[in-house]
């Protein structure tokens, strides 16, 4: 099919003063738009259907395939208004070459990239004046592709329904930034080698969710997950990359061995920070030189990075063999420019020399 999408405006939007309060306080993941892109996928008849409609339930039989063996994939990304009136979206076809992989890995018909950015703009546009005007508020956009085939047999599935839904968020932090506790989980981990860690798939999260509550329950407010393997490297969080910034300004980052998410976010400030000239290493961070770094002085700041609250400093980390503080346990300097230079690019606020807004 060609990137034709049918649009079929929602008939009884939300009240613009309705709107309009929603979006003074929107919070994370509450409060939805009017409206929803959807596109079908059957085997031998490939991707069809492509809509723009009123957000609504999707009705799904009981012996739907993503029910029961969870052939499921997301992505998340985010809209922004621009000081100018322009709206932007920040390498959203880094989040559709994702969505490919993501695919792959679950053995789902992979939706090809230009209609997954096809989407994103439909309903960007459709929902335009849903984009929140505030400071660091953004439209949320959470694309998705569940296997819709009526089918109990454990196979790939023959149907597909892609979907893009949009959610207003506020500001990550409100009131500046606040440094995140961690919790190291030793009893779970979140992927092995040969898993799904690499891909963006709702079972690492239904995963992740009980060391998310463990860590709660030791006051912290993330999960740092371990290598299945030895149960010594840091992976990553439950929905964050990991840096380490050394004493001598290197930056310290676990690699991409198929175990953790490549995060957009991750790879644009190695592209920022190389660009200054600053060293990076992609190599196994052990717990062990992450806690004698912050004791030595070693390492002399942490952060972690994701779409959500972009960059984030780590503060303390607690784990069974006892807790440590990275320097004074608040933000650092390499930390607070790194977190800076990419906002100013995704708000439009500093060139774009990498092309990654558009
Ligand atoms: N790791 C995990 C497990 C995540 O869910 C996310 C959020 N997508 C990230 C890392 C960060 O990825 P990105 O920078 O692309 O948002």
């Amino acid at each position: 099919m060609g990137d034709q999408f049918e649009i079929h405006p929602n008939p009884h939007p939300v009240a613009r003063a309705e709107r309009e309060a929603l979006l003074a306080n929107p919070g994370f993941g509450r409060v939805f738009t009017d409206h929803m892109v959807t596109i079908k996928y059957a085997e031998g008849k490939g991707w069809y259907d492509a809509r723009v409609e009123a957000r609504g339930p999707l009705p799904l039989d009981p012996a739907t395939a993503v029910l029961h063996y969870a052939q499921e994939i997301f992505e998340g990304l985010k809209a922004y208004q621009l000081a100018d009136g322009g709206v932007s979206l920040f390498r959203a076809d880094a989040n559709a070459a994702r969505f490919v992989d993501s695919a792959q890995r679950m053995a789902m018909a992979p939706l090809p990239p230009e209609l997954f950015l096809g989407a994103i703009r439909e309903l960007v546009t459709i929902d335009r004046d849903w984009i929140p005007g505030t400071e660091e508020a953004s439209l949320y956009l959470r694309p998705f592709q569940i296997a819709s085939e009526v089918f109990l047999g454990v196979r790939p599935a023959k149907e597909y329904i892609f979907c893009v839904i949009a959610s207003p968020v506020g500001a990550y932090f409100t009131g500046g930034v606040k440094p995140v506790s961690l919790w190291v989980s030793s009893e779970y981990t979140r992927a092995a080698p040969g898993g799904t860690g690499a891909a963006k798939c709702g079972g690492n999260y239904a995963a992740s969710l009980a060391p998310m509550v463990e860590a709660a329950e030791k006051g912290c407010d993330q999960v740092v997950f371990l290598d299945a393997v030895e149960r010594k490297y840091v992976d990553e969080l439950g929905g964050m990359n990991v840096f380490l910034v050394l004493d001598d300004g290197t930056l310290v980052t676990p690699p991409l061995t198929g175990t953790i998410l490549p995060g957009i976010t991750r790879d644009s400030l190695m592209t920022l920070a190389r660009a200054d000239g600053r060293a990076i290493e992609e190599r196994p961070i052990s717990m062990d030189e992450w806690r004698e770094g912050a004791l030595s002085g070693r390492v002399v700041e942490s952060f972690a990075c994701g779409t959500a609250a972009v960059v984030t400093p780590i503060g303390t980390i607690r784990s069974e063999a006892g807790d440590f503080t990275i320097a004074d346990g608040g933000t650092g300097p390499v930390t607070d420019s790194l977190r800076k230079r990419i906002l100013d690019i995704q708000w439009g606020r500093a060139a774009d020399p990498y092309g990654w807004t558009s």
